[in-house]
């Protein structure tokens, strides 16, 4: 064994130094316990960092909150790119900025994963958490608490753990471990849209290409592109496409159809793009699945969190800022629970319907993203959901800012964001302009079905 079990009923072991693993063993060396993280890759900090699951990420009010706790926040915000709204690309060349919020008080930003990585793991260690890079787990055996990592060369190393914590993220060992020994009632549903990374770098003056303080979106129906702003001024795109059918990644299979396709749909983004055909066909195209469980804990001695628990489509930016709400739900659970088995069982109870809802409005939002933005009705009802904001800024809050500007549980903004939305179509219908709207019915309709969300919610 190459780590001693401590006396100490305050230790814990964390699988996984990615976004999540590493927060949480922030957040707990902070608070006195002794945590040591196993990875399955090598120190980034060392070996510079190996890619994961996208190349930058969008952080929302859920995930900076979690980070000023961890008092990670300033790192992070010094390579964050601030993004104010929605570019839409429409199809014949026009671009409309949808701003998210109300002010700049009201934004996103868009954070390199690698660089947050390795900040995390940076402070991380300095809170005292002892961190073991390539040691990925393989099996876990419950009754002797012993678990077994393999090394980089493939030799095995057991060591003991009072609880195990699975951030393994959406492919955990932990969980396979864990669904051995008791059934977790898993599915994965696949979205049968799949997604590949390409560049638009620098201009040749070093500067941006296009508006760096916005989410770029090229809506086109069943599917859609969508590019990040990074700080050294380049884009990361992301083409998101069905996996079969016209057009898929079945019909669009390298670097020359890519452009091609390209040329033909997103027409103003090609030329963005140089080394497209290069980007295609030597990046991986990623496969995208919500992954549900029933059970997230085995009593006191494991328990699951972010992705592990429940991977989600990447669509409302929430995957990352999820977790990290998760991370601190489950040190307070920890800190405050007379045992384990209760702290995680409360983790779960508090956690699991929070999950479920996301994951929900993750999958809403890719069809409002690809195919609802550039879309008359929705306009319209956009229109008037600001407006209705504005006259009843404690009672009608968009759901879109309830998720990424506040910190309401996900299942209230899901439920309320649902009455809203039966509001607004009853009000419009029949309508094509804000000008012959019914302003007295629908501000009677929200003080009927929408309570003050009040400062708990
Ligand atoms: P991960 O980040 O996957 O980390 C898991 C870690 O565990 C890794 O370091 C891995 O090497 C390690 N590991 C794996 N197996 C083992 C093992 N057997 N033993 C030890 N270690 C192991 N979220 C947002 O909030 N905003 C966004 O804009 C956003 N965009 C996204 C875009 C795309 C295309 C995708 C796919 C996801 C996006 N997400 C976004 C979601 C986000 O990436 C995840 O929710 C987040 O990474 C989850 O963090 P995690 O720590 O749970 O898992």
């Amino acid at each position: 064994m190459d780590a001693q079990v401590s006396d100490n009923s305050r230790s814990i072991t964390i699988i996984g130094a990615g976004l999540a693993g590493a927060l949480l063993a922030t957040l707990l060396a902070q608070r006195g316990w002794s945590v040591d993280v196993y990875e399955k890759r090598g120190d980034p900090r060392v070996r510079g960092y190996a890619g994961g699951r996208s190349i930058n990420l969008a952080l929302a009010e859920r995930g900076r909150h979690a980070l000023r706790l961890a008092g990670a926040d300033d790192a992070v915000m010094s390579h964050a790119v601030m993004m104010r709204g929605r570019m839409v690309h429409f199809a014949d060349g026009r671009t409309d900025l949808q701003r998210y919020g109300r002010d700049d008080s009201e934004v996103i930003w868009s954070i390199h994963r690698g660089e947050l990585n390795i900040s995390l793991l940076d402070i991380a260690e300095t809170a005292g958490a002892r961190l073991h890079f390539d040691r990925g787990l393989v099996a876990a055996d419950f009754d002797r608490h012993v678990a077994t990592f393999a090394d980089a060369g493939g030799g095995l190393l057991d060591v003991g753990f009072d609880s195990l914590v699975g951030a393994d993220g959406a492919g955990s060992a932990l969980r396979v471990a864990m669904a051995k020994r008791e059934g977790l009632g898993e599915r994965t549903e696949n979205l049968g849209h799949g997604y590949k990374e390409l560049e638009i770098p620098p201009g040749d003056d070093g500067s941006f290409r296009i508006e760096p303080n916005a989410l770029h979106i090229w809506p086109r129906g069943r599917y859609m592109c969508i590019a990040l702003p990074n700080d050294e001024r380049t884009f990361t795109v992301t083409l998101f496409l069905p996996s079969h059918g016209e057009p898929s990644f079945d019909t669009v299979r390298n670097g020359a159809e890519a452009r091609a396709f390209f040329e033909r749909d997103f027409a103003d983004a090609s030329p963005l793009i140089p080394n497209l055909e290069q980007d295609f066909d030597s990046h991986p195209t990623g496969t995208l699945a919500t992954l549900y469980l029933d059970l997230w804990h085995l009593g006191g001695d494991a328990v699951l969190l972010g992705d592990a628990a429940h991977a989600m489509v990447p669509f409302h930016g929430q995957g990352m800022n999820c977790a990290f709400e998760d991370c601190v739900a489950l040190a307070e659970h920890l800190d405050n629970a007379p045992d384990r088995a209760s702290a995680f069982a409360a983790f779960q109870a508090e956690r699991l319907p929070n999950a479920r809802a996301i994951q929900q409005m993750a999958l809403e939002n890719y069809l409002e993203m690809r195919d609802r933005v550039d879309n008359d009705d929705f306009l319209l009802q956009r229109a008037l959901e600001l407006e209705l904001a504005a006259r009843h800024p404690d009672r009608f809050v968009p759901r879109y800012s309830m998720v990424t500007f506040m910190r309401i549980p996900y299942a209230t903004a899901f439920e309320r964001g649902r009455v809203q939305r039966e509001l607004l179509a009853d009000v419009t219908r029949g309508h094509s302009s804000l000008d012959t709207i019914d302003r007295a019915l629908a501000d009677r309709l929200v003080t009927e079905r929408l309570p003050p969300l009040g400062k708990s919610a």
